[in-house]
């Protein structure tokens, strides 16, 4: 894999000078997964390029095992496209080999950082699943790029195979050398789409950092954000979420439809769980899983709601759930009627007998379909609140999120998502078994053949 960047600035020879790089030198730095080489194929005053040539290592990859995502079948860890086609690896080289430029840093010569050069960037092989030259183009064109793409065959030999998701691709723009660096940082990885190492919740404070100044104006900020932090979409919530804030724009002012759906499905699902239980007359209400307790401060709003619980596995959850409470500050008389506990839905708890409802949002696929009937015996046979409401994803549309089409689920603690006929099976089995009636609705926008992005189930006792 190797990428090169040329400038003919009228001292072209400058370069050096920004990346920290000797013209005359091959350096070199260790990387994790392999080595980057940094050379120049030309250096004069009228036109110099640096090259960075990445040499990956897969089977060294494959030995530290952890800069893999673990899915897959065995031989794909040891034959793959890693040491060829730029990635998140090339970002990793990047920002190793030139992180002083790619920071604004020059100490020699300091006035250079701010200048705007003429660029010229070749991408030996960059892979773009999924999108092909119209993303390539929907990424680079609106910062100023002009581009030049060449799509791969996949074998010489044999055309009738058609073309690859590979491309060459050569960038052109007036631009600073650190505005460069980052846009390529951000934008290769969000390409590629298929990141080979955990993303974690520091991904986001690089990603948030390399795209300061430009990614919150870019049209496509929700692709890029998500396409670069692949799959965890609630890791790429958060990030649009600190986005905007920098942005300062209000949620309402994004014009995106996928902006839209995206930040009020949740809301969508938690009004319609209160809406079904204000009309069911219920006082007392236990949220099972309460995570951080959005429901509960919904809950608290209303008066007809005189007893408020909230249960969850997670101690961090829980604190997390009083801190957005303002528990410390909170009014006697509004803490008279919460209730917080630690506890798990599948094992029998006095703590849960006597409440007119219980409320069990977006928990159950979070629990081992093998532990599903000791859950079922907690809430329906022992709890046995007179209405249960129930919700969870739909799986049949996880195929309308880019990212899931290849069948993955939407976090990566679920162990299952169910289709709609899954769900009602189960609903209905519980519901004759412990005599409740069921009644389901769907949650969010319904697609004619794949139905909404989350299914309820409202299970009243009684006939
Ligand atoms: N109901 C909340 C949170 C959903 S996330 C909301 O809609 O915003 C799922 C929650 O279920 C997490 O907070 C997790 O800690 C909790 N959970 C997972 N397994 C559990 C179990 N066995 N018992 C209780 N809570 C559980």
């Amino acid at each position: 894999m190797i990428l090169t960047i040329t400038t003919t600035h009228k001292n072209a020879s400058d370069l050096g000078y920004l990346l920290h790089k000797h013209p005359d030198k091959l350096q070199s730095v260790d990387l994790s997964i392999g080595k980057a080489h940094i050379f120049y194929p030309e250096s004069s005053p009228e036109r110099t390029t640096v090259a960075l040539l990445l040499d990956i290592d897969p089977i060294d990859m494959v030995r530290g095992s952890k800069h893999l995502s673990g899915k897959g079948f065995s031989l794909a860890q040891y034959v793959n496209d890693r040491p060829y086609a730029s990635s998140s690896f090339l970002s990793v080289a990047l920002s190793k080999a030139f992180s002083t430029a790619m920071n604004g840093t020059c100490a020699k010569k300091p006035e250079l950082v701010d200048v705007e050069m003429p660029f010229e960037v070749k991408i030996s092989v960059v892979s773009a699943p999924r999108g092909g030259e119209f993303l390539i183009r929907k990424l680079f064109e609106p910062l100023g790029y002009e581009l030049d793409i060449e799509r791969h065959i996949l074998d010489t030999k044999f055309q009738e195979w058609g073309e690859s998701k590979y491309f060459t691709v050569e960038l052109k723009n007036s631009i600073k050398l650190k505005e460069l660096l980052s846009h390529l940082y951000v934008l290769i990885p969000a390409l590629a789409n298929d990141k080979h190492y955990f993303v974690s919740q520091d991904e986001i404070n690089k990603l948030l950092a390399k795209g300061k100044g430009w990614l919150e104006n870019h049209p496509e900020k929700e692709q890029i954000t998500s396409r670069y932090l692949v799959n965890l979409k609630s890791l790429s919530r958060i990030a649009l979420d600190r986005l905007n804030e920098e942005n300062d724009i209000q949620p309402t002012e994004l014009s995106s439809v996928h902006k839209e759906k995206r930040k009020t499905l949740h809301d969508v699902r938690l009004n319609m769980v209160l809406t079904k239980l204000k009309e069911s007359g219920a006082k007392t209400v236990v949220d099972l899983g309460c995570g951080e307790g959005k429901l509960i401060r919904k809950l608290l709003k209303e008066k007809q709601f005189e007893r408020i619980t909230g249960m969850d596995i997670s101690y961090s959850e829980l604190t997390k759930c009083k801190k957005r409470l303002h528990w410390d500050e909170m009014a006697p008389r509004q803490k008279e009627r919460i209730e917080l506990f630690q506890g798990a839905l599948t094992y029998r708890d006095k703590r849960l007998e006597g409440y007119d409802a219980a409320a069990i949002v977006e928990v159950i696929e979070h629990l081992d379909e093998n532990r599903l009937q000791s859950f079922e015996r907690v809430v329906f046979e022992c709890a046995s609140p007179k209405l249960v409401i129930v919700t969870t994803p739909n799986g049949e549309y996880n195929i309308k999120y880019e990212q899931l089409m290849d069948g993955g689920m939407r976090h990566t603690d679920h162990r299952f998502e169910w289709t709609r006929n899954e769900f009602e099976n189960w609903s209905n089995q519980v519901g004759e078994k412990h005599n409740y009636q069921v009644q389901f609705f769907p949650i969010g926008e319904v697609d004619e053949n794949v139905g909404a992005p989350s299914q309820m189930a409202i299970f009243t006792y009684g006939n």
